[in-house]
């Protein structure tokens, strides 16, 4: 049996940290467990599939709004110093002009021009080949001089594809904050510092798209463009790489698996003065989970040039007139969602048989209780069925029936849910279940009426859970 820790270990600064028995996982094995357990599925499907896109099935789509739903929270309800908004994903097309996009949102790509013609990126390439000749990593054919490809995908509104008619599918959901940054000045009452936070879908039509969700043509970010007065902008940038990087280790990420790499002024965006990418050591090695970027006054500026539309901020006490600066934290959902995914699984053997774990953080974990009968007779179904009715309308639960009580479990394992509660036949005589704990195995009985209590509580603060006997 493999050396699994049973019971909680300390958990220094209150984060949630569950010790792992295995510790490297392969992208190959995160993708069979989505498929299996129906969160994730290639678009498509029935047609061959559309590379790159994905579909999120019922616990993926779960886990994905949770991921937003703990990021809505920190953002909003932990302080108040940000406001929600939910802008459309087409834009007036001049809005790209003013952001840069349409003259520099693009990336060098090269062509293979020996046998298999594939297309790459060639700064993605330079990373192993600092200087010298590029061949194609595939058959190494020789490549194509770079050329600079726009990554905006193009579509028309009207009946008509004519001049005029052109809008692009966002790239990013910024934008659609600083357009509409007067009219949060004007109704929501905030002064700088203060931000505007939104999640909404982004497309990119990538060159190379790769490892699952990680890069995909359409995903999900959730942005906050924070103004500042010019002055404060690298103290925010600093205070939100913080909070950001805390905010994955609070959530269970382990500290070991992520890093903040500032950005080399070569690889800074048109419009950053500084960015720090926030990464994670996912299975294909160190990549880009959010970047943290100080923007500026760029966009505002460039909005206000191209609009005509003042955009500087009066500060109502001492006067002072200024464009305030962007700190600009950039997560995506989809490559958080891969990550927290990444983190939790695990594998150990449990009385000779192997289990699959997602040790999910309860907040992030698509179903939060399991209850399941024993067996399938002595009225334990109907007790069972009663008791899950009432839990469900405080949290997240299933109730499973289907096959051995060793099978559900195991079924409840690989879906993340951090506790099991069973009805057996002493249920029947003195009203209280078993509780099992997904990472410890350990279990303890308690009273049919105090679980609903006890495992609202625990969700909240996991950490105060008290320690468990193992039964
Ligand atoms: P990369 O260097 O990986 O292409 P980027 O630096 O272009 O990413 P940003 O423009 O900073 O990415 O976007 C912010 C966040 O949006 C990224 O950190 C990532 O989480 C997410 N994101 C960007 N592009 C994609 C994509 N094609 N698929 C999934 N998520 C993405």
């Amino acid at each position: 049996m493999a050396n699994r820790t049973k019971g909680r270990p300390d958990h220094p600064g209150g984060r949630y940290s569950v010790p792992r028995v295995s510790e490297a996982v392969s992208m190959e094995k995160i993708v069979a467990l989505c498929k299996r357990r129906g969160f994730i599925f290639q678009s498509s499907e029935i047609y061959g599939g559309m590379a790159s896109v994905y579909d999120y099935g019922h616990y993926g789509a779960l886990l994905k709004g949770n991921v937003k739903a703990e990021w809505w929270r920190s953002v909003l309800q932990e302080r108040d110093d940000v406001v929600a908004l939910d802008a459309a994903i087409l834009m007036h097309p001049r809005t790209w002009e003013a952001s840069g996009h349409l003259a520099g949102f693009t990336d060098p790509l090269v062509q293979c021009l020996g046998e298999c013609k594939k297309r790459w990126r060639e700064d993605h390439l330079r990373e192993d080949r600092p200087e010298g000749e590029l061949r194609c990593p595939q058959c190494g054919g020789e490549l194509t001089a770079p050329r600079q490809f726009n990554l905006m995908f193009e579509t028309h509104v009207g009946p008509v594809a004519e001049e005029g008619s052109t809008v692009y599918l966002r790239p990013e959901t910024a934008q659609g904050i600083f357009v509409n940054f007067k009219n949060v000045l004007q109704f929501a009452r905030k002064k700088p510092p203060f931000g505007i936070a939104q999640v909404g879908k982004a497309f990119r039509n990538e060159i190379t798209t790769q490892s699952f969700i990680f890069r995909t043509y359409e995903f999900e970010q959730m942005e906050i463009e924070f103004f500042v007065p010019p002055a404060e902008a690298e103290s925010w940038h600093q205070r939100w790489m913080e909070d950001r990087m805390r905010w994955y280790t609070d959530l269970g990420l382990r500290p070991d698996h992520l890093q903040l790499r500032p950005h080399g002024t070569d690889e800074l965006s048109h419009y950053s003065s500084a960015t720090s990418d926030i990464e994670y050591l996912f299975p294909m090695g160190w990549s880009e989970l959010e970047g943290i970027a100080n923007r500026g006054d760029f966009d505002l500026t460039q909005h206000a040039e191209y609009s005509g539309e003042k955009m500087d901020f009066v500060d109502p006490g001492s006067g002072e007139r200024y464009v305030p600066h962007v700190i600009e934290p950039s997560a995506g959902a989809d490559r958080g969602t891969l990550a927290f995914m990444v983190d939790a699984y695990d594998e150990e053997e449990v009385e000779g048989r192997e289990r699959v774990v997602l040790r999910l953080h309860p907040r992030l974990a698509p179903v939060k209780a399991a209850v399941l009968p024993l067996v399938n007779k002595d009225g334990q179904p109907e007790k069972a069925r009663a008791i899950y009715e009432e839990l469900r309308r405080r949290i997240p639960a299933e109730f499973d029936t289907g096959g051995s009580i060793g099978k559900r479990y195991r079924r409840q394992d690989e879906i993340g849910t951090p506790w099991g509660v069973t009805v057996d036949h002493q249920t029947m005589e003195d009203d209280t279940v078993t509780l099992r704990d997904r990472d410890s195995l350990g279990q303890t009985r308690i009273a049919a009426g105090e679980l609903v209590a006890e495992l609202a509580r625990r969700l909240h603060d996991p950490w105060t859970t008290p320690k468990l006997t193992t039964g």
